[in-house]
């Protein structure tokens, strides 16, 4: 079975999803493409006569002949999008963050509880990189003990003109909050957040940030943010254990070694350094709803819980206090099949 994809949001991430479905993954077809400018929509179904050009969101979740619809918008319209798809009945891979705020998840995920099912994925595509597998691997395997310290690094090159202080939160360390809630299975209880000097290549921003947060069995977290580290795209973590450490290794295919000197490279942008986990990502949910599974990955409880994280780790940027929290019990629907 051909699973029939409608895009919603066709910038950067939208386009890289419709040229992967159609070039690159097998059993979907992009049927169906809406944008807020519609010359952009067009142009990123060229290729695809078969595509139609829906006016909006709403028009192309309702659309017959859309069996399914990722959601690659900008951020805040994230929410409305889930919930049509939820009262449609049809499955959602919603990029990150699921919706802006706690509240809006809370919301979408009263739709999907009141559903009965799971419809949504959230993409939280570093779940589907093969080295942060293999780091969760050593860690649930026990070989290195207990995890006592988490360090996560996660620094841009450089960040749109419209990027703004809250968004090295919102935007880039919410990968962290989750991949690292994913690692060690556990949640977040408390975060608090601390500025040092500022990169003089930050503009106005405070620039880089280092996130605290602790788990709820104690576990000491923390994440630097970097938006403008002018080398690359520079994604980092270890996790100290009581026996031993696992780190992500550099992912270079080759070192050269002239001059009295050794060097590899360090990836230009996200797309090249989680290309695989993209396509692996898209493919995994593909072929869930071509099995009649519905959606299996990352789940809205995940993307509820980075929301609750991302809010506290906000409220701790502004104030200068440590903000405890607590997520709660999770809704039976989510307790099997999380994709944890
Ligand atoms: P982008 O290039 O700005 O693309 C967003 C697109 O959505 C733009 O074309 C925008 O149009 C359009 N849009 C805005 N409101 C819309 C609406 N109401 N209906 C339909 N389309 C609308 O941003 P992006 O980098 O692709 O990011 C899109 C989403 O993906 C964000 O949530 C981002 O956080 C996420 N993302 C995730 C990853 C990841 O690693 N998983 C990587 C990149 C992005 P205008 O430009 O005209 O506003």
């Amino acid at each position: 079975m051909t699973v029939r994809v409608g895009v919603v949001g066709t910038g950067m991430i939208g386009r890289d999803h419709v040229l992967r479905l159609s070039n690159v993954l097998a059993g979907a077809e992009v049927v169906a493409v809406t944008d807020v400018d519609p010359v952009n929509a067009a142009a990123a179904v060229a290729d695809l006569p078969r595509a139609v050009v829906h006016p909006d969101g709403q028009a192309l979740v309702e659309a017959p002949d859309v069996d399914a619809v990722i959601v690659a918008s900008w951020g805040p319209t994230h929410e409305e999008y889930v919930l049509a798809c939820l009262a449609a009945g049809k499955p959602v891979f919603c990029e990150k963050p699921l919706a802006t705020s706690q509240e809006a998840c809370r919301r979408i995920l009263d739709a999907e509880v009141a559903v009965g099912h799971r419809l949504v994925q959230v993409g939280f595509m570093r779940r589907y990189d093969p080295a942060y597998r293999a780091m969760k691997d050593v860690v649930t395997s026990g070989a290195i003990g207990a995890p006592l310290l988490v360090h996560s690094r996660h620094r841009n090159p450089s960040v749109p003109s419209h990027y703004v202080r809250e968004m090295a939160i919102t935007d880039s360390a919410v990968h962290d909050f989750d991949i690292v809630r994913w690692l060690l299975d556990e949640d977040f209880v408390s975060a608090s957040v601390l500025a040092p000097r500022r990169s003089r290549h930050g503009t106005d921003l405070q620039d880089p940030l280092l996130i605290i947060l602790r788990t709820d069995s104690g576990v000491l977290v923390d994440v630097e943010t970097s938006a403008n580290s002018r080398y690359g795209y520079d994604v980092g973590g270890e996790v100290v254990g009581e026996d031993g450490t696992v780190a992500l290794a550099d992912t270079n295919p080759v070192v050269v070694r002239r001059e009295g000197g050794f060097a590899g490279a360090v990836p230009a942008g996200w797309r090249e350094r989680f290309v695989r986990a993209y396509d692996v990502e898209l493919q995994a949910w593909v072929d869930a709803l071509a099995a009649g599974l519905g959606a299996t990955g990352p789940s809205s409880w995940d993307g509820y819980a980075a929301a609750v994280a991302s809010d506290a780790a906000v409220q701790a940027l502004r104030t200068g206090e440590t903000v405890e929290f607590r997520l709660g019990p999770a809704p039976a629907l989510y307790t099997d099949e999380s994709g944890r």
